[in-house]
């Protein structure tokens, strides 16, 4: 229907590989608020938080990851660390006792940004199920 193919080339439109704002938020051309970063990964303050914690975690490379679900095995040892490194964010803002790792995949998901990011979210009870 109608409905389904508007979804469906939204979603083409979406994922059409252009650099993104995390480009420039790597490479340091705009700011952000950074809270672990290695030589794979960066994790910086979501600018909208929707958590008193709220930290995006992102490979440096996009490497084609606009999102997970183009993941392929070139992608495990990268996605093994943004997950390590979403531990070791949780650990430093102090909310090892309860967190959320959120992943948008898609439009349908409400997927804003093309490259591969997860969300970090804690310091408030979190609700079940998810909207
Ligand atoms: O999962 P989704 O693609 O919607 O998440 C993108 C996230 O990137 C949003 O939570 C948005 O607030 C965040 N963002 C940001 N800094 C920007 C642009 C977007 O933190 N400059």
């Amino acid at each position: 229907n109608n409905e389904e193919a508007a979804a469906k080339a939204a979603a083409v439109d979406a994922d059409n590989g252009a650099p993104t704002i995390f480009d420039k938020i790597i490479n340091k051309e705009i700011p952000s608020s950074i809270v672990y970063e290695d030589e794979k990964v960066l994790a910086f303050r979501d600018v909208n938080p929707q958590a008193p914690v709220h930290i995006l975690v992102i490979p440096k490379l996009r490497d084609g990851l606009t999102q997970l679900g183009k993941a392929e095995p070139k992608h495990v040892d990268i996605l093994g660390q943004l997950l390590y490194a979403a531990k070791i964010v949780a650990e430093k803002e102090g909310i090892l006792d309860g967190f959320r790792i959120v992943i948008n995949n898609g439009p349908k998901a409400c997927q804003s940004v093309y490259h591969l990011h997860l969300h970090v979210l804690g310091g408030r009870q979190m609700k079940w199920p998810p909207g």
